[in-house]
């Protein structure tokens, strides 16, 4: 399942040049071309989809067990301080890339405010109808 013009598709068929931390039979995990931080890598999966809301279940519980995986191994080689773990969907949410990714981002004291958004203060009536909506 590969898409004509993805770029990540590409990648994964060697088409065009990456650095490779990890492969195996469904996904490859590459260093991001313009990282946030040193070591800001990649996880994609083999075949394309688009985002999380088409991935297959299945996958998406393998994408954050080799997330955490990932993350423990880089920390140690890196001797980071903390990590990110992103992973965007649509265009409205910051997705650039429409074959489905995770970021994984080591972060370093002192590395800057790489991520961030301006924190609203609902009152607990306007939470209590959001939680309504969605659990309701
Ligand atoms: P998004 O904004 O879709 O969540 O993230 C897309 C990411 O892909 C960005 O961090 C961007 O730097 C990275 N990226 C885009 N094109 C390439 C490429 O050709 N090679 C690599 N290694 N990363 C890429
Ligand atoms: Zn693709």
């Amino acid at each position: 399942m590969k898409q004509d013009n993805c770029i990540f598709c590409k990648i994964i068929s060697g088409e065009i040049p990456s650095h490779t931390i990890y492969e195996d039979e469904k996904f490859k995990i590459i260093l991001d071309v313009a990282p946030a931080t040193r070591g800001h890598a990649l996880i994609l999966p083999k075949s394309h989809y688009a985002n999380l809301y088409e991935l297959p279940e299945e996958m998406a519980s393998d994408v954050i067990k080799l997330a955490k995986k990932m993350m423990v191994k880089m920390t140690d080689k890196l001797n980071c301080d903390g990590f990110n773990v992103i992973q965007n969907n649509g265009e409205v949410a910051g997705q650039t890339v429409f074959h489905f990714h995770m970021h994984l981002i080591p972060r370093y004291k002192d590395d800057g405010e790489i991520l961030k958004y301006i924190a609203g203060s609902p009152s607990g009536e306007q939470l209590e109808q959001i939680r309504k909506i969605i659990a309701e």
